[in-house]
């Protein structure tokens, strides 16, 4: 029997601002997190695989990938589809990039 559960994501109150809001998902600052957050917006454990396609195509057009990682792991809230996007940490000097000056 399904009781007064409201799963958080369904209820999004506790997000800020929104990247992106279509009918099938929608992008946002998760405020656990505070980083942006790709939310499937029916509320089902798996999205089809045309849906991730479209929402990391909608991420590319959004943020700068390059500086971003996608995390798909969910630690809290395993029923309803949703992945984060995590800031890549700065590695500015790498040995190979050495550009000899003259
Ligand atoms: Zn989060
Ligand atoms: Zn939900």
């Amino acid at each position: 029997m399904v009781s007064d559960y409201e799963c958080p994501l369904c209820k999004a109150e506790y997000l800020s601002r929104r990247y992106h809001d279509c009918s099938l998902f929608w992008i946002a600052d998760c405020v656990t997190c505070k980083v942006p957050m790709v939310v499937l917006e029916e509320h089902k454990a798996d999205a089809p695989q045309w849906i991730v396609d479209e929402m990391l195509q909608v991420c590319k057009g959004t943020f700068d990938m390059d500086k971003y990682d996608i995390d798909f792991t969910n630690k809290t809230i395993h029923d309803h589809y949703h992945f984060h996007l995590r800031p890549k940490k700065e590695e500015e000097t790498t040995a190979d990039e050495e550009q000899p000056e003259e």
